[in-house]
């Protein structure tokens, strides 16, 4: 285990997408272009017409991970995560009309009517994330 602690919320940004518009892409753009590292998702809701993730089949030392594409009319229940330095790691709750699904979100997921995003930049840390021999991303501290 390991446990990091940062100072506090600064900046909250809010991020509403329209019909379209790429979840993931969007995201790291507004990341980028207000240069948040860190930062924490606050909530996430809003409808899909393509779901993209990935989710683990196996209990093994190392993950093998299946790679979903939903092309229907979804809701966008929750979206959950860290940014690390840039780099979001989010997971995602949808559901069509008979189904729930979750996973962690990739490229292509495009939002439906509407999605409302907020976020808290987390001030006090230094961190990145680093794949270990086993190909899990752990947290480490940022020495640069
Ligand atoms: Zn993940």
């Amino acid at each position: 285990m390991q446990v990091f602690l940062g100072k506090g919320p600064e900046r909250i940004i809010i991020i509403n997408l329209q019909r379209g518009d790429k979840l993931l892409e969007s995201i790291r753009e507004q990341l980028a272009k207000n240069g948040i590292k860190n930062a924490v998702v606050l909530s996430a809701i809003g409808s899909l017409q393509r779901a993209v993730f990935h989710r683990v089949t196996n209990m093994d030392e190392s993950p093998v991970d299946e790679f979903v594409t939903l092309e229907k009319p979804l809701e966008l229940a929750s979206l959950q995560g860290l940014v690390i330095d840039g780099e979001p790691h989010f997971h995602m709750v949808v559901s069509d009309l008979s189904q729930t699904y979750t996973g962690h979100l990739e490229e292509g997921t495009t939002v439906l009517y509407l999605a409302e995003i907020s976020l808290a930049e987390i001030s006090g840390i230094n961190l990145k994330r680093v794949k270990n021999e086993l190909n899990i991303a752990l947290l480490k501290e940022n020495s640069n």
